[in-house]
């Protein structure tokens, strides 16, 4: 029998256009029957404004980008993926976060999977970093996965991890990052089994010992019952996770604290308290002065809004063009190393003085030439740790 195919697209299909905008393709047609077919142009990639009203974001997705552009008769230059960056400078500017130099009717094909690779692994790897900064040093596990096209899992995985999460929850997600994947005991197990005794048991019995043991508490009864349950049903318990329903909740603090205490009371100090459902940056923060010790994230950062960026073209054949409400010229990204403020310049060498006395430092990095990359791949984790450093910097959201 044959199955029906599936509606997301192919690597193939990506890389071949079959999901670009079908004006590029009239377009490529109409410049080549007109002879501008090998106009050679700069076209920058920036943001008007970012969603929400917030101050900054994540830039993620360059990874991705690159092995799409890869092979195109193009030179490339980006700020470094993880950069948090503003939309726009002081005088209203629009930061270049790419450039490209090539002849458009060879590169142009790339523009619509080029930004959706930016603007949604963008949006979610800010909406992990606010979550971060929210859980005030505690960890906090992305778990949207399932709220999102699973053909995404390995993107959203990776940019979520690369704005700060902890851990992932897919093996796919695992892989690209190069981490274990985090998962607990779901709901399902303990129902299916009849009883939390019995899946704890079983989980402890079956599951690699190299897996992390935290396990589920609220299918049946009590939290403070179940996590006795888990204590006495599982060795080397790591931890207890609370997914206690909204019409349970009454004060999920007070709960937290009841479990606390009584897994202290009964000798279980080490075992830690993992909290999950519906959760995003504000009741985050709101428990992050609890004694919870690690959240799981889902729907509010997978869900992310999805930055606003957009290609132009900014020279062509040498000459600034610029259509209306854009700045012309080909523009490289400046930044405050301290306060993380940003400009433009038309200079690759300006000496650009921040608000705060800074000398700010021109971040565009050459990343391909005539399609070969010029720079070394950097690992997700290294990308990871570089955010996670900037944003001590960042004293607004
Ligand atoms: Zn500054």
């Amino acid at each position: 029998m044959t199955k029906g195919r599936l509606f997301s697209a192919s690597e193939e299909e990506i890389r071949n256009g079959y999901t670009t905008d079908v004006y590029f393709d009239r377009t490529k047609r109409i410049l080549e029957a007109r002879g501008n077919g090998e106009t050679e142009v700069w076209a920058e990639v920036t943001g008007s404004s970012l969603p929400r009203d917030w101050k900054w974001a994540v830039y993620c997705g360059l990874e991705e980008v690159l092995r799409l552009a890869e092979g195109y008769p193009i030179d490339m230059y980006s700020v470094p993926e993880g950069t948090v960056f503003r939309a726009r400078s002081q005088n209203s500017v629009r930061i270049p976060l790419m450039n490209i130099h090539g002849v458009y009717s060879r590169f142009g094909v790339i523009e619509t999977p080029l930004l959706g690779m930016l603007c949604q692994p963008s949006g979610v790897a800010t909406c992990a970093a606010r979550t971060k900064m929210a859980a005030g040093g505690k960890s906090v596990t992305a778990f949207g996965n399932r709220r999102m096209h699973p053909a995404i899992s390995g993107v959203l995985d990776r940019s979520a991890f690369i704005g700060g999460c902890d851990a992932v929850s897919s093996r796919m997600g695992g892989d690209i990052t190069e981490t274990e994947p985090l998962g607990t005991t779901p709901h399902a197990l303990m129902l299916v089994m009849g009883s939390n005794e019995e899946a704890f048991r079983s989980f402890d019995e079956i599951i690699e010992p190299e897996v992390p043991r935290i396990m589920l508490i609220d299918t049946f009864s009590d939290e403070r019952t179940g996590a006795m349950d888990a204590c006495r049903s599982v060795r080397n318990l790591m931890g207890v996770r609370l997914d206690t329903p909204g019409s349970r909740r009454g004060n999920f603090k007070e709960i937290i604290d009841e479990v606390r205490w009584e897994l202290d009371m009964n000798g279980y100090e080490k075992v830690g308290i993992m909290v999950s459902g519906g959760l995003d940056e504000i009741s985050v923060a709101a428990l992050s002065g609890t004694c919870v010790t690690g959240f799981g994230v889902g729907t509010s950062i997978s869900n992310a809004p999805t930055l606003d960026l957009s290609m132009d073209i900014v020279e062509k054949k040498g000459e600034p063009v610029s259509k209306r409400g854009k700045f012309g010229g080909r523009k490289y990204a400046y930044r405050c190393p301290d306060c993380l403020y940003m400009d433009a310049s038309l200079s690759p060498g300006d000496s650009i003085t921040c608000s705060c006395g800074c000398e700010m430092d021109m971040i565009e990095e050459k990343v391909l030439e005539g399609g070969k990359r010029t720079s070394k791949p950097r690992g997700a984790k290294e990308i990871r740790e570089s955010v996670i450093e900037q944003l001590q910097l960042i004293s607004e959201l």
